[in-house]
């Protein structure tokens, strides 16, 4: 590489694709947040890589990304290349690169950031993808040879999706059941549209259907098919379920007008800004059917640090709330949700009230939610996952005054009876349990049933749900390989 590349970095600075005019947002658009790089721009981004003899970003991605390598390629103009390596390590690139939370990943690695500003490698990530599918270009599967094989792959959020991905390169059908009528999961009836427009998903969608991948919406499995029935009619089963357990906080006065729990508020508000309707039956009778109060004018506080409570505050800017307010019984360097989300939401002018743990949701008229009780919290000692546990100060309560809260503590999964009662374990916490002993990765505690994602880990993230999804397929691959090298194999049993 010449000096002048290797030194780009000092004449480029880092900069992001032109962010929607914050007036827009404030005055409720919808749209994605960020733009896209021209040519030109993509490639003077790209071109500021130092190509790290030991690329950190590579090792921190979770699908471990060839990062400086088709970096090097966007500089190039190679964009088709690119597209190509970019989907040999993620079936999802252009979802990951709106989604992940890069600093906390592939840019918190970046050599650069000692100084300079990590290489914009997300964005980076979402033009090269976004460039090639327009020009046309699709994954070359024209050396794939049909196995013959079929795997029923249950949810079509980024495991599913990913899995199903892998499993068509591998030349093994994939069907994909959901019992919704758009393929996303948590992508397409969770995350707002600033931060992922739903044509993305449905250009993806397109994509999966030419290269062989089957699609059953609207399909409730455990209820509309059997799983015996997937048993009996495919080589094996893989769970990308996600996790819907709403975490209850056990607040005095959740139930009172004016509270909100966060994915039905986002759910529902997604269905007025898109159109699109997550038609079938909620999992736990809750996450897609409230009322929606109107948000314009009202004080709005949101309780809870993570994705999800970002995406209800910057929800509730474009809603035209008076005020939002984040409580977090953090510090803001604990907090889970993305750095950058939390430096959108602040520019938007949510306030944020770090160490304050909520108490009790007050009501003056007894029906309605007219403020938050909080203590304030000093951290202490780590927890068993080496979190600092927040403490609370005693004498320290005050009341953040509020029309409308809405409760965003998290989500954990449950394994329905359908799975429980075919042998799948899981642990307390609902986690399916996979992999260890003799079981492939991925593999459940019932050899044909395979499982990854929110459902396995616990609600996570995008590119994690993706990276076990691929994964996940690898082992089915290799089992069916096994079979057909073995007809007797014990995992036939
Ligand atoms: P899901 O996306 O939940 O998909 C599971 C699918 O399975 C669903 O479509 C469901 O309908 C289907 N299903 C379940 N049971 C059945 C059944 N019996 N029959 C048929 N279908 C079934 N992550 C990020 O990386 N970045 C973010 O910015 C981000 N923001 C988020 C914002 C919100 C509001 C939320 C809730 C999460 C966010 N996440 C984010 C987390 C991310 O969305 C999840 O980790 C990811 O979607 C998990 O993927 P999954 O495939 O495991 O599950
Ligand atoms: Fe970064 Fe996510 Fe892309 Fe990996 S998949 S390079 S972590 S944006």
């Amino acid at each position: 590489m010449s000096k002048k590349q290797v030194f780009q970095f000092l004449d480029v600075p880092r900069d992001m694709p032109r962010k929607v005019p914050l007036e827009l947002r404030t005055e409720g658009d919808w749209n994605e947040l960020y733009g896209r790089f021209g040519q030109a721009e993509a490639a003077h981004q790209a071109g500021r890589c130092l190509d790290c003899g030991n690329p950190y970003c590579e090792a921190r991605c979770p699908v471990h990304n060839y990062i400086p390598n088709w970096l090097q390629l966007v500089e190039e103009g190679r964009i088709l290349e690119a597209a190509a390596l970019c989907h040999e390590t993620n079936p999802l690139p252009e979802m990951c690169g709106r989604v992940c939370p890069q600093d906390r990943l592939c840019e918190g690695a970046c050599t650069l950031n000692a100084g300079f500003g990590a290489v914009t490698i997300g964005a980076v990530e979402k033009y090269i993808v976004d460039t090639a599918f327009e020009q046309g270009w699709r994954p070359d599967l024209s050396k794939v040879v049909p196995t013959g094989r079929q795997v029923a792959i249950v949810g079509a959020g980024p495991a599913g999706l990913a899995c199903a991905d892998r499993l068509a390169r591998a030349g093994i059908g994939a069907t994909v059941f959901d019992r919704y009528e758009q393929i996303g999961g948590l992508l397409q009836f969770g995350i707002p549209s600033f931060k992922l427009d739903k044509a993305v998903i449905d250009t993806r969608r397109e994509v999966l259907e030419e290269m062989g991948v089957r699609f059953r919406l609207g399909v409730e499995v455990g209820r509309d098919v059997a799983l015996g029935t997937l048993l009996k009619d495919y080589d094996a089963v893989f769970l990308g379920l996600g996790a819907y357990r709403y975490t209850d906080g056990g607040l005095p006065g959740q139930d009172l007008r004016g509270v909100l729990p966060a994915l039905p508020f986002l759910v529902q508000n997604g269905r007025i800004v898109t159109g699109r309707e997550p038609h079938g039956r909620p999992i736990a009778g809750w996450e897609s059917h409230i009322e929606l109060p109107d948000l314009a004018g009202k004080r709005v506080v949101v309780l809870g640090g993570g994705d999800t409570g970002m995406d209800c505050v910057r929800s509730a800017v474009r809603l035209g709330a008076a005020s939002v307010t984040c409580a977090y019984r953090r510090d803001e360097a604990n907090m889970p949700g993305s750095a950058r989300e939390v430096a959108n939401a602040r520019e938007e002018g949510v306030r944020f009230l770090f160490n304050r743990q909520p108490l009790a949701i007050q009501s003056q008229d007894g029906s309605h939610a007219s403020g938050v009780r909080v203590v304030e919290t000093r951290l202490g000692e780590p927890d068993d996952k080496g979190r600092r546990s927040p403490v609370p100060i005693p004498g320290s309560e005050s009341v953040i005054e509020a029309d409308v809260v809405i409760i965003a503590f998290g989500f954990s999964p449950r394994v329905p009876e359908w799975l429980a009662s075919a042998g799948v374990q899981a642990r307390e916490n609902g986690r399916i349990i996979v992999g260890g002993g003799e079981r492939l990765p991925y593999q459940t505690t019932h050899p044909r049933l395979f499982a990854g994602g929110d459902c396995v880990r616990g609600a996570d993230l995008v590119v994690t749900a993706v990276q076990e999804g691929r994964d996940a397929a690898r082992s089915i691959a290799h089992l069916l390989r096994s079979e057909a090298d073995h007809p007797h194999s014990a995992l036939d049993a």
